[in-house]
């Protein structure tokens, strides 16, 4: 019988990337019994305004070394070689077509789960990629529980619960400590730390 490699992607604009993420992708793999977790940075959503410090090469740099030391891990730009805005739905249609024998898991928080009938052909999604959610509440809250019901229903959607411990960490957040000089130790692996102060990304305001 063909093998089916079962391949989660975790994406995100990692501005930086931190546990947060991290953990999300582990738990993924580990709950779902992934092969491999792709960790896939957005090259220019629409939706954000990138106009801080850190620029693609820093997003990139700091994925790079917070992924190093994780062997089921991969770093994937596929989303980067496109140009023009990045809408999931072309990334997953250019995978599925490069690669048949792959099935994939799309990693999300719950606020993602809520916003995704604004993304591009959300249904054109649903058909390529069973979406695994986890919750900022460890995923049990009954609000993603009827979100999770509405989307399976109204698009015949494969969602699944990440039942992933809650580390109460945002990207937003670790801007804003750099740049008002509160730590941001243990929040994020130390590599990155080191790359953020070393090239002075976020001292600016976003
Ligand atoms: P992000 O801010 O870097 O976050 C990446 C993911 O990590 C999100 O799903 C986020 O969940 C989750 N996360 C962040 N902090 C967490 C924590 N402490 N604990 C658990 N989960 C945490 O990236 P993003 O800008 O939301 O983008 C996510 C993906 O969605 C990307 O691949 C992007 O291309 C895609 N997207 C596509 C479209 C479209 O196709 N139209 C539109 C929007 C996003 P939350 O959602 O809960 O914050």
């Amino acid at each position: 019988m063909k093998h089916i490699t079962r391949t989660g992607i975790m994406g995100g604009t990692f501005n930086p990337i931190h546990f947060g993420h991290l953990l999300l992708a582990e738990t993924a793999y580990q709950q779902f019994g992934l092969d491999e977790v792709l960790i896939m940075p957005t090259k220019n959503p629409y939706y954000k305004n990138l106009t801080n410090t850190a620029t693609e090469s820093d997003r990139v740099n700091m994925v790079r070394l917070a992924i190093e030391d994780n062997d089921h891990f991969r770093f994937s730009d596929v989303e980067l070689e496109r140009d023009g805005t990045t809408y999931t739905v072309e990334t997953l249609r250019n995978l599925t077509q490069t690669h048949p024998d792959h099935r994939y898991f799309f990693i999300m928080g719950a606020d993602s789960l809520y916003h995704i009938e604004s993304w591009k052909e959300p249904e054109e999604i649903f058909k390529m990629a069973v979406i695994l959610v986890a919750g900022r509440d460890g995923g049990s809250s009954s609000s993603l529980k009827s979100q999770i019901a509405y989307i399976m229903n109204k698009y015949d959607a494969d969602i699944r619960l990440l039942e992933s411990p809650v580390l109460e960490i945002s990207s937003h957040d670790l801007r804003r400590r750099v740049r008002e000089k509160e730590s941001i130790r243990y929040l994020l692996p130390e590599r990155v730390r080191e790359y953020i102060y070393e090239h002075g990304i976020y001292k600016e305001r976003d």
